[in-house]
């Protein structure tokens, strides 16, 4: 086993620029759509959320964003981020294929969520923002903002899924160390929380509320306050291509090229990060990799929802965009990949499935569960339950290569650790963890409350 397996990059390799997809989609952007009057949004409107210097990242036409240098010292302290060959793993399934992966897990919050949350914090400092809201749904999106808003002198107030605040503190606790107020969402502070409360008063809460929440402070704060979304817009999308930027030149080093390009997709920025650098070779410089992007069958938001306009969170106050949707008051099942239960998609990973230049495959609980153990045993780290599924779709990749003789090249993007997952992990050893059933009533449900849009 004398093969290199493991590809760092010297920190001047750390990218100057951000890669913004926008420059190359092959299909024109869909506008953005005022939640209201359902006609294509202002930037005064989103400067009501975001400040201007972020806002005119999301529409930038330009290839390249620079990246500030205060961004590039805090990315320092965790990146470039290793790749690896996983040698051991590709023993252990008998295959011809080489398989890599990058591993974000590496930050110190334990996944990519920090490579946006540091560049957000900046611009919003830059902008002169004195406070930040947001949400989060077991924690990892919020514990890299209130490190980012610690870093740099901005209070931070976090609404978190309410049964996540219960049942997994350790992250609530390392938000607290970044002195971040975090609230159990719904919460009373909020005139939607009130309402939510005052139907369902033991609600669990879900993303898409927590969301609406932190939206309606921004909003009602009369400027004193800005909102930060982890995931989903263009801007957090193309902050993330760090890591595939990197990987780039890892598979460089390594001398090899990934036939397949493989992440887990919930709002669609890690997938993204990792994939779109590969995307822009397919689409520009006449290469072919597979992209695949993976999402779990009980929240199958690319494989079964529907290409249309939807709210971005459940209260319909924030933009309409178009995008995979399962209907923003579909409320998916408890499943522990919480990373992976929005019901939207980053649109344009949704216009790139659409236009059929990325692959979108759903995978079960369990054998998401199956792949991560294998992997673990093999490479020695523990994956998120969310990055298990892109572990999972790499070895199901590993294992036709076995059955073909094909000794292709697989990547992946293992986006964190699961470490503070590991009841999941308990569950999974004691035959606990069930596949959950694609709840098909009530996608249809929530199909009816699609916003009814004339485009
Ligand atoms: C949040 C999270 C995800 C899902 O979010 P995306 O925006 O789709 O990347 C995936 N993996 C990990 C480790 C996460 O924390």
């Amino acid at each position: 086993m004398s093969t290199q397996h493991k590809f760092l990059l010297d920190e001047s390799k750390l990218p100057k620029a951000w890669y913004n997809i926008n420059a190359d989609m092959p299909v024109p952007p869909q506008p953005v759509l005022h939640p209201g009057t359902m006609e294509p949004v202002t930037p005064d409107f989103l400067g009501v959320l975001f400040p201007m210097n972020i806002i005119m990242q999301e529409i930038s036409p330009e290839r390249w964003i620079e990246i500030p240098e205060p961004v590039r010292d805090v990315y320092k302290l965790w990146r470039p981020t290793p790749m690896f060959r996983a040698v051991r793993l590709e023993k252990a399934l008998d295959t011809p294929a080489h398989i890599y992966y990058k591993y974000e897990g590496v930050s110190p919050v334990g996944s990519h969520k920090p490579n946006t949350a540091v560049a957000q914090a900046f611009f919003n400092k830059e902008a002169g923002t004195k406070a930040l809201t947001t949400e989060t749904g077991a924690g990892q999106w919020g514990s890299a903002l209130a490190m980012a808003c610690n870093f740099f002198g901005i209070d931070l107030e976090i609404y978190m899924v309410k049964v996540s605040y219960h049942q997994k503190p350790y992250r609530r606790i390392i938000m607290q160390n970044f002195g971040a107020e975090v609230y159990a969402s719904p919460t009373d502070r909020t005139q939607y929380g009130r309402a939510v409360l005052a139907q369902t008063p033991d609600s669990p809460g879900s993303l898409g509320m927590a969301i609406s929440e932190a939206v309606e402070v921004a909003a009602t704060s009369n400027g004193a306050k800005k909102y930060s979304l982890g995931s989903v817009l263009g801007h957090v999308l193309m902050h993330q291509t760090v890591i595939g930027l990197e990987a780039l030149e890892q598979m460089d080093m390594a001398g090899e090229y990934p036939d397949v390009v493989i992440g887990c997709a919930g709002g669609g920025s890690n997938f993204a990060g990792f994939a779109y650098p590969f995307v822009w070779k397919n689409l520009t410089d006449g290469k072919r990799a597979k992209i695949v992007a993976v999402e779990p069958a009980s929240c199958p938001t690319l494989t079964k929802g529907k290409y249309t306009f939807d709210y971005g969170d459940t209260a319909a106050m924030a933009p309409i965009v178009k995008m995979h949707t399962l209907g923003h008051t579909f409320i998916p099942p408890g499943i522990h990949a919480g990373g992976l239960r929005y019901h939207g998609m980053a649109p344009s990973v949704s216009a790139l499935v659409d236009h059929g230049d990325i692959e979108a495959r759903a995978v079960k609980q369990l054998e998401t569960f199956d792949a991560a153990v294998k992997f673990s045993r093999a490479e020695g780290i523990i994956p998120a339950p969310e990055s298990a599924h892109a572990v999972c779709v790499a070895m199901q990749e590993a294992l036709k290569c076995k059955e073909t003789g094909e000794k292709k090249v697989i990547a992946f993007n293992l986006s964190g650790h699961g470490h503070f997952d590991m009841m999941a992990y308990d569950a999974y050893h004691n035959g606990k963890l069930e596949d959950y059933e694609y709840p098909v009533e009530m996608v249809n449900e929530a199909m009816t409350h699609l916003p009814k849009v004339s485009m």
